[in-house]
């Protein structure tokens, strides 16, 4: 493995992961795919989305709303929207997706890294946005050295020092972080709902060899997509927040 693709919360959104797949290709393409969980909910295309990661041979973890859809954890616990979207996602995917979702692991170690949706210590649900968050989810992950979490839906970098300072970096388009000695989590912010204000699809590049990480936005088709949404019959808000990167 050289070059890792790091995607996350793609939620139904195929326009928008053709979008990171198209960009990637064409700067070199990677060797391998991870996926951070929540494939589906919220958008569209859920049955075109797992298409994809299936074709492309994607490394591939849970996240809430997939383990809403196929009834593993309570809807109760999500929004109304986010609800709504889960049971109209179980109405439309036929028995070989929803097996997919089903056999999804939710946390996959790959060498020094370890995948998660959320947190280690809870995959699904925790949401990592401080930096004491960040350094306990170093702490209790075992042989891994850095942990890829999603769930948040906004890029973000906490690197911890061998003293077991951690330090919050801003993260940015196009910006590249080499590895180094320290211990990193990283989010690389969402494909599918991006919620800092930026509607761009995120996703981050790994380099093994050189040692890098690097943070990326690509634009798609978000008229298209909440279009579709509406036509669909789903909660127009999940079109309408698409515009506003929330
Ligand atoms: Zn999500």
């Amino acid at each position: 493995m050289t070059r890792c693709l790091v995607v996350a919360d793609i939620h139904s959104n195929l326009v928008a992961l053709d979008a990171v797949l198209d960009e990637t290709s064409g700067s070199g393409g990677v060797d391998e795919i991870w996926v951070l969980g929540d494939v589906v909910g919220y958008g569209p295309d859920p049955s075109e989305c797992i298409d994809r990661l299936r074709e492309y041979r994607c490394v591939c973890v849970a996240g809430n709303h997939d383990l809403g859809v196929v009834g593993s954890v309570d809807l109760a616990a999500f929004n109304p929207d986010a609800a709504q979207a889960c049971l109209w996602t179980r109405g439309v995917l036929g028995s070989t997706d929803l097996a997919f979702l089903r056999s999804l692991p939710l946390r996959k170690d790959r060498g020094p890294f370890l995948l998660v949706h959320g947190s280690p210590r809870e995959p699904a649900w925790e949401y990592i946005v401080s930096a004491t968050q960040a350094r306990d989810a170093l702490q209790g992950v075992g042989q891994a050295r850095h942990v890829f979490v999603g769930h948040t839906h906004v890029s973000a970098l906490f690197a911890v020092g061998d003293d077991g300072r951690v330090l919050a970096q801003p993260v940015h388009d196009g910006m590249v972080v080499g590895l180094g000695k320290s211990r990193f989590l990283i989010n690389p912010g969402a494909v599918g709902q991006p919620r800092d204000g930026d509607p761009r699809a995120a996703y981050a590049v790994l380099d093994d060899v050189v040692g890098t990480i690097s943070f990326h936005r690509v634009e798609y088709d978000v008229d298209r997509v909440s279009t579709t949404i509406r036509a669909r019959g789903l909660p127009a808000w999940l079109g309408s927040r698409l515009h506003l990167g929330y």
